[in-house]
């Protein structure tokens, strides 16, 4: 038993379901915001203190344009206090499409007859990989549909694959996974091959909903989905994702949800999710679904806002899904990562053909698919240091979000000039002239910056190195 903040008493026990929709509602229906109730919460949260599901709540009804302002610029204020100008950079690798379940939402789903299946056996995933390594990627999530077909021993020989793909200088030095949930020596399988963190979306926490939108199969079951992220931390994954479909659902009910998820990792495990995801509903074949909580951008933009203040400890990631104006938008409310050159089509990113979206090959539609160079350089331009780094995951500092959270100095000692020497990395080998000649001038500024750190010296050396041909230098 954990007592919480407000003295609210959670029994939560790991491995059984923690969500009760009635508390739920009844916390959004008893919760009035008022503007200094608001403004406490937020300087509690820029205090490093993760909110509780009321306090969440009273943001979430807040509904006055210029409370809502505070939000943001409190999400804004937070971010640049604790995380500094980083965003790291992934891509998406959707390894398989067969699925048994039939999510009403997703273009995979089994009793779609027009999507093309496919599964990426070595050749191809070996062609994809090297393709992503010629980009300049170095972290990729991957993906596959629900079958059997994608057993953990599956799974786990394709993560062993990706990671032995060495295409001149690249490597891939962090796989992570999105993927059906597992039994726990399912889960024990797929970390042992060396995975970072395992993401399950709950979709939505709201049980009747979760019932209405997953027709059939093995997803139908919503206390299996609930649990399994419980399941992985005790096979030994302690890099969990959770995250919420948003459309599915009313958004504010969904915030909630996922705090309470929040809730129950602190109770059971002591420790909360690695990452927060807020995937919005995009157009796919097939779909069917009521659109009546389709979430606008401004309610997005809140809620993300939110999100960054409710779990202050947590990495929060915003993918290709939402245009890229939104994205740029976005990012300021405590983004920390976000996919770039963005291919979800099975076999998408080395196939030479291939020029547009084809909804047919798709999950869904993506809404920003700039070449992740394109997307560094516009980072750079807006000051963002762009990072591929994995040091802490390869060091054994695992909790990295805890800890540039928790320890004071962590972020200007560690992550950014790792960060900055991952950018190096990058300019050298996959930046076109202009990129680089801008990259390097960021690098300049922030080293100024930097001034004062006491590894600046031996970051100064590190860099001289990455130019001079050294390469994976970290701290
Ligand atoms: N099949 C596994 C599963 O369902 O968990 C693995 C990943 S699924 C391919 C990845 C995620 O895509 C889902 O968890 C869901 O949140 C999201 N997704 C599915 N259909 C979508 C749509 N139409 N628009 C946006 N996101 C969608
Ligand atoms: Fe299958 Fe996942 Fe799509 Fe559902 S969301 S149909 S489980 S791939």
């Amino acid at each position: 038993m954990v007592y919480y903040p407000e003295n609210y008493l959670i029994e939560d026990e790991k491995m059984k379901p923690f969500i009760d929709s009635s508390e739920i509602i009844n916390i959004l229906n008893n919760t009035k915001p008022d503007k200094s109730r608001v403004r406490e919460i937020i300087s509690m949260s820029l205090d490093k203190k993760r909110l509780s599901m009321h306090e969440t709540a009273v943001l979430v009804n807040t509904n006055s344009p210029d409370l809502v302002e505070e939000i943001k610029e409190g999400a804004k204020e937070l971010k640049r206090k604790i995380y500094g100008d980083r965003i790291v950079l992934f891509a998406p690798l959707y390894i398989g499409n067969y699925c048994s379940n039939n999510c009403s939402y997703c273009g995979f789903k089994k009793n779609n007859k027009d999507i093309i299946r496919k599964t990426l056996y070595e050749n191809e995933l070996i062609k994809e990989v090297q393709t992503l390594e010629n980009h300049g990627h170095k972290r990729l999530v991957l993906v596959y549909g629900e079958h059997q077909v994608y057993s953990p021993e599956f799974i786990a020989e394709s993560v062993k694959t990706v990671y032995s793909v060495k295409e001149k200088n690249g490597e891939i030095r962090r796989v992570n996974i999105n993927a059906a949930p597992q039994d726990i020596k399912g889960f024990e399988t797929i970390k042992n091959a060396g995975i970072g963190t395992y993401q399950i979306f709950q979709e939505t926490y709201h049980k009747d909903t979760y019932h209405k939108v997953h027709l059939s199969g093995m997803k139908r079951n919503f206390d299996w989905r609930l649990t399994a992220l419980d399941r992985a931390m005790e096979a030994g994954i302690d890099d969990v994702g959770i995250g919420a479909l948003f459309g599915l659902y009313d958004w504010r009910f969904e915030v909630l949800g996922l705090v309470r998820h929040v809730n129950h990792f602190e109770a059971v495990y002591n420790v909360g999710p690695h990452t927060i995801s807020f995937p919005r509903i995009q157009y796919a074949l097939d779909m069917n679904l009521d659109m009546k909580y389709i979430v606008n951008d401004y309610d997005f933009t809140k809620l993300v806002a939110i999100l960054r203040l409710a779990v202050p400890y947590t990495g929060m990631i915003l993918t290709a899904r939402e245009p890229a104006e939104l994205r740029d938008e976005i990012l300021k409310f405590g983004v920390s990562q976000i996919d770039g050159g963005t291919n979800i089509e099975l076999g998408g990113y080395s196939d030479e053909n291939r020029h547009l979206q084809d909804i047919n090959k798709e999950q869904f539609t993506i809404n920003d698919d700039r070449p992740l160079n394109e997307i560094i350089h516009e980072l750079l331009l807006k000051d963002h240091i762009p990072s591929f780094c994995t040091a802490c995951y390869r060091m054994g500092r695992t909790g990295e979000h805890f800890m540039e959270f928790a320890v004071p100095g962590f972020v200007k000692k560690l992550c950014s000039p790792n960060a900055l020497l991952t950018l190096a990395e990058y300019l050298e080998d996959y930046a076109p002239e202009e990129t680089k000649t801008l990259g390097y001038q960021v690098i300049e500024k922030k080293l100024n910056e930097l001034a004062e750190n006491q590894n600046i010296r031996i970051l100064k050396q590190k860099l001289e190195s990455v130019k001079n041909g050294e390469r994976d230098q970290y701290f």
